[in-house]
């Protein structure tokens, strides 16, 4: 991070949540010589990436996918630390299992080449062009890594520089995912392959810039990975970093008011009792913060800006423990069954519970017994779903056993008797462990309108010492970008507090 070393010089900064934005910034912090308290209102680190044990069973409640090591192994060199200093991470291969029927599915390799004979074995030339769309996906990925990723997007010109301009074209930032990769591909398999992760940004192939297709570049080259013990033992070596440099964490404290006077803000009111800070870095919910924690004069973005955004879906998810292990699904499943524009449709044009819908199942046993009783198998199933929705009782049972049905198809045989323990967890959860915006999993889409400089700000734009980071905030959603966003916001904070 710029900005002289130990610029912090003791002042105290208060970080809010202690997701992976809140854990990473307050080690960049402490690191910069402050002082820094982490205030989290659940019981333990992690946020949306918590890990949830039940019945001998351990569930990554969230975050299951470790992509872009590369960005993993830059934040723990700030530390002069290396990701293997606190969890071995392993490339999957396969990568994923993909299914379009019952019996029709694909597996991407780790091998790139298998996945250019996959494609042309779908489509004649296909297989060309996949080198040509990975290609360019990588451009992409170097271009958004050294140009886009890391930079403080302080007002609209820092958008639309020369560079960008031009960039922008080359880059497919004004067209949609959907329409760029019609281009290379006829074949529908082909394309759901690669636009899939869109789901992964909070949106849909029509309303995702193509300047995402990058994510094939992390998906086909890069690899998928997965940190041994699961994404909690990343979670867990972070709050170590964290504690060794002298971060303070103070679980079960909900912040239920941020006191300003005039331009500054002066003290942070839990539901424990009240703390005082130079400055504040919110890493919670940027809408919660906002609209439950500040009065209207001190919101930069107030309740009519929320309510115009497009919010990323929540899910339905399920944490299932089966007694032996569930046949035909890999470490990581996707189920592209049914007219998945339709289940887009149900999520962000006319939300509605989908009558039909595409899953995906995680199921780390196939990769790490450790996280299961001897024989038995993890699972965690998801279904994107609009945020938003009345999912009372009844109607995520019965949604859920739905979602039980269409995975039984799938592994040929009735699974309902070995489920040995069974946990729902949906909008009003999200609402409640995290408060969530209407209940949404991921916070804002990656529309256009909401990518870099349109995204809500690092700084309050009312309060003085007011920071902002996590996936509202530049550059989005997802754990990598959870690290870029820290990374941002603490050099934000740090230069602009230590001059003061
Ligand atoms: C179901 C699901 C699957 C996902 N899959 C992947 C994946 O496979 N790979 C990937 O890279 N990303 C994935 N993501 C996205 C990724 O998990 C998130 O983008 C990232 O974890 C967000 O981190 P954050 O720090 O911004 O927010 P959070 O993790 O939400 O952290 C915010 C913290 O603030 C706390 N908080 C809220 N309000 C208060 C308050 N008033 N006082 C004190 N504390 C408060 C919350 O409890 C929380 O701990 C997934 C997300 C979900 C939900």
């Amino acid at each position: 991070m710029a900005g002289s070393a130990h610029s912090g010089s003791g002042k105290r900064v208060v970080v809010v949540g202690a997701g992976f934005s809140g854990l990473a910034s307050a080690s960049l912090l402490a690191r910069e010589g402050f002082e820094v308290l982490v205030l989290e209102k659940n019981a333990s680190a992690g946020g949306r990436a918590q890990v949830y044990r039940k019945d001998g069973f351990t569930f990554d409640m969230g975050p299951s996918w470790y992509l872009m090591p590369d960005i993993f192994e830059r934040f723990f060199s700030h530390f002069d630390r290396k990701p293997e200093d606190y969890y071995q991470t392993v490339r999957l291969d396969p990568s994923y299992r993909i299914f379009f029927g019952r019996d029709d599915y694909v597996d991407i390799s780790a091998d790139f080449e298998a996945n250019v004979a996959l494609f042309e074995s779908c489509e004649t030339g296909a297989g060309e062009k996949l080198r040509e769309y990975v290609r360019i996906a990588a451009y992409k990925y170097d271009a958004a890594i050294n140009e886009f990723l890391y930079k403080d997007y302080r007002s609209i010109f820092d958008f639309f520089t020369r560079r960008t301009m031009t960039e922008g074209r080359k880059l497919h930032v004004f067209e949609n995912i959907d329409r760029y990769a019609s281009r290379f591909f006829k074949d529908e398999r082909l394309r759901r392959i690669l636009q899939y992760s869109m789901v992964f940004l909070g949106g849909s192939p029509a309303n995702t810039p193509a300047l995402y297709s990058l994510l094939s570049h992390v998906d086909f080259n890069m690899g998928v990975w997965y940190p041994v013990g699961g994404i909690g033992s990343v979670v867990e070596g972070m709050r170590k970093l964290a504690e060794s440099l002298g971060v303070q964490f103070l679980f079960d404290h909900e912040v239920t008011r941020l006191g300003v006077r005039g331009r500054r803000l002066e003290s942070i009111l839990t539901n424990q009792s009240s703390f005082p800070a130079d400055a504040v870095l919110m890493s919670a919910d940027y809408a919660h913060s906002e609209i439950d924690l500040l009065l209207p004069p001190h919101q930069t973005y107030r309740e009519d800006y929320w309510k115009k955004r497009v919010m990323a879906p929540s899910a339905v998810m399920l944490y299932l423990g089966f007694d032996g292990p569930v046949p035909n699904v890999l470490h990581h499943t996707l189920s592209f069954q049914h007219d998945w524009m339709k289940h887009f449709d149900a999520i962000f044009k006319a939300p509605a519970w989908p009558e039909e819908f595409s899953y995906y199942v995680c199921c780390p046993t196939k990769t790490d017994p450790s996280v299961a009783p001897p024989g038995c198998e993890t699972m965690v199933l998801l279904v994107p779903v609009a945020s938003a929705l009345d999912d009372d009782d009844e109607t995520r049972e019965r949604f859920s056993d739905k979602a039980v049905g269409l995975l039984e198809d799938i592994a040929g045989e009735p699974l309902r008797d070995r489920i040995v323990s069974r946990t729902i967890f949906s909008q009003r959860d999200f609402r409640g462990a995290f408060n969530a915006y209407k209940g949404t999993a991921l916070g804002l889409s990656h529309t256009l309108m909401q990518s870099a400089v349109f995204r809500p700000s690092h700084r309050s734009k009312k309060v003085d010492n007011l920071y902002y980071t996590g996936q509202y905030t530049h550059p989005g959603i997802g754990l990598p970008m959870a690290l870029i966003s820290a990374e941002v916001a603490s050099k934000i904070l740090a230069d602009e507090q230590s001059r003061k």
